[in-house]
């Protein structure tokens, strides 16, 4: 598939460069999605940032290959291939119910966010994943093409359905809560403190009609378990959790020595 890059007009192909799963399908009333980019060409917005973890010392760094300074923060070749994905205007779409306007600063803010969001998702994977699993598609396609057969090795773009179904709206305002004052840290809150708007969501979750009046269950003998449906417990939100707990870290404000009284 080639599409033309929305960034700088390059011409784009599948699944090396970054497409949207609606790509050419036109969703309710809304108008035909076009969107793609080169890989190198879906980054962090300017407009926002959020705080990344740096590589400050050996004790209880999470990411240790800072080296890459354009991790979590440009997309990578084959990432498609590796992470649900919507692009920025279907996001948008599915979060408000209408076309952004280029000259609305709200919108231009919340597509800010967006962009984060997906760059995030897309970094849940980290890049010798990425790599392998393009080369192995590329394999995959010529051994295909070679004998002739068609196989499912497009599945990922696949129209979603309007709406958002596995906690993107979530996930936009807790980078929104990380801009907050902490206690600990002056200028930001900690994941400890955002990571309860899932809570929050589940608790929501479960106070709806769909599932406080669920009946569907596993039953052996006396324990019983409730089937839920939580969207804060989808594939695509757990990606985002797992990468904004790596980004953020946390920051711990020893204690003051106490003496033992021995
Ligand atoms: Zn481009
Ligand atoms: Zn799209």
């Amino acid at each position: 598939m080639r599409g033309t890059c929305r960034e700088c007009s390059q011409i784009t192909r599948a699944p090396r460069d970054i497409f949207c799963a609606n790509y050419g399908v036109s969703r309710g009333s809304f108008r035909s999605c076009q969107g793609s980019w080169c890989y190198r060409c879906y980054k962090a917005p300017a407009k926002i940032k959020f705080h990344r973890q740096l590589p400050e010392n050996d004790h209880g760094t999470l990411w240790n290959k800072m080296e890459d300074k354009s991790r979590f923060l440009i997309a990578r070749r084959g990432d498609m291939l590796c992470s649900p994905f919507q692009c920025d205007r279907s996001w948008f779409i599915n979060l408000t119910n209408r076309e952004p306007r280029d000259q609305s600063a709200s919108d231009l803010s919340l597509r800010a966010y967006i962009r984060w969001v997906n760059l995030d998702i897309l970094w849940s994977r980290e890049s010798s994943t990425v790599e392998k699993t393009m080369n192995l598609y590329n394999k995959a396609r010529e051994f295909a093409n070679t004998m002739g057969i068609r196989i499912n090795l497009d599945s990922t773009i696949y129209t979603w359905p309007l709406g958002d179904g596995v906690g993107f709206s979530e996930a936009i305002v807790m980078l929104r809560y990380s801009l907050e004052k902490g206690n600990n840290a002056k200028s930001r809150c900690q994941y400890d403190t955002i990571r309860k708007v899932r809570a929050l969501s589940t608790k929501m979750n479960e106070s709806s009609a769909k599932n406080g009046a669920s009946a569907m269950s596993f039953r052996s003998g006396s324990h019983c378990v409730n089937l839920a449906t939580r969207l804060t417990d989808s594939i695509f939100f757990r990606a985002f959790l797992k990468v904004c707990q790596h980004q953020m870290g946390s920051i711990t404000v020893q204690d003051t020595a106490l003496s033992i009284q021995m």
